[in-house]
């Protein structure tokens, strides 16, 4: 119910207005999202990079209609990708296709992600690109076609929750296509998505499964798991083993700010993990999914609230 709530919170431009001016509100934020720039966003991957982890850029944003701002955006994401290499980073970048104009068609959508697989295809360097609700799926499977057309550095978002999504990673696993599988963050409905948790579960251990037993596929794509689910991770390592699956051969990701004791366990243990690190102005849908996939965090960001109203005792208070 809750979770229903903020994800339909995340889509009101009126509620992002209010929001996001708020200083209570921009300090919660900063739990899983360490700055604004993407200077901000370096250095904090750089202090991940010294422990051990991979990191992977985004620049917070989503269903961008005007041309302008979609090619400002892969201006943005080619910068990004030169600093990557100038820091000499492991490094990678995740886009969002209706941030490069997918709402306004697909040829603008290619024509903006085309400097970007540019750039990253010659700086040897993996671009993602994410998945977003079920109406985008079939325009960002389309454009990752064609960019594994060009490149081999292109890998795309699954979400196991959809019921399509074991007939879209048989497609991809056959391409040779990289594949980053989450459980899914949008609410949709029942005719396209599983609707309980443990449904949703067990098929993301299924899609692992397949793609773990193929050692082709393994070897060529190496598929990254986005969870931060402990005992999924655990089945995960569990049926790498199984299959022999070098922990070379397949990555955990997960997102700035959210289980980083996990982070450094499986780093220490010999996995190979990667965190996502988000930034910039526009965070207002993308925290408030964060908070629908928890809503304990509902409590932290109005903890936050609270101490930012004045004192109403001791020195400050009103006469
Ligand atoms: C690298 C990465 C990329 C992603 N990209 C996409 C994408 O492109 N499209 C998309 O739809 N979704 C994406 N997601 C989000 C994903 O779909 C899930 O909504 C999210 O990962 C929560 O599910 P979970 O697998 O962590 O499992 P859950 O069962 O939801 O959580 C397991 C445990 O993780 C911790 N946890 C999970 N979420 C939070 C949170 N927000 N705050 C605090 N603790 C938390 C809790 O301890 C929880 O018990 C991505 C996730 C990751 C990690």
């Amino acid at each position: 119910m809750m979770r229903a709530v903020l994800l339909r919170m995340s889509r009101s431009r009126f509620l992002e207005r209010q929001v996001t001016r708020r200083r209570f509100a921009r300090r919660a934020v900063r739990r899983f999202m360490p700055a604004e720039s993407l200077d901000g966003a370096l250095e904090a991957g750089l202090k991940l990079q010294r422990r051990g982890m991979g990191v992977v850029l985004t620049l917070l944003g989503e269903n961008v209609s005007d041309g302008a701002e979609a090619e400002a955006v892969a201006c943005h994401y080619v910068l990004a990708l030169d600093r990557i290499a100038a820091l000499a980073m492991d490094g990678e970048i995740s886009v969002k296709p209706s941030q490069l104009g997918l709402d306004l068609g697909p040829a603008e959508a290619r024509r903006y992600l085309d400097p970007i697989i540019a750039e990253a295809d010659h700086l040897r360097i993996m671009v993602w690109l994410d998945m977003e609700d079920a109406s985008y799926v079939d325009r960002t499977l389309e454009l990752a076609r064609y960019a594994r057309e060009r490149t081999s550095r292109i890998g795309v978002c699954l979400q196991a929750c959809l019921h399509r999504t074991p007939e879209d990673l048989a497609g991809l696993m056959e391409s040779r296509t990289r594949v980053r599988l989450v459980k899914g963050a949008y609410r949709e409905s029942a005719n396209r998505s599983m609707q309980r948790k443990a449904e949703v579960d067990e098929r993301f251990r299924e899609l692992a499964r397949r793609m773990l037993a193929d050692g082709h596929y393994t070897a060529a794509a190496n598929p990254v798991f986005g969870t931060h689910d402990d005992r999924l991770i655990e089945r995960i390592r569990d049926v790498a083993g199984q299959h022999h699956v070098p922990s070379a051969h397949y990555e955990f990701h997960l997102l700035y700010g959210i289980r980083a004791d996990l982070q450094e366990w499986l780093t220490a243990n010999g996995a190979h993990v990667s965190v996502l690190i988000s930034y910039g102005e526009k965070w207002f849908p993308w925290y408030m999914r964060r908070l629908a996939e928890r809503p304990a965090n509902v409590w932290f960001a109005l903890k936050h609230l609270a101490r930012s109203q004045p004192s109403m005792t001791g020195v400050g208070a009103p006469p």
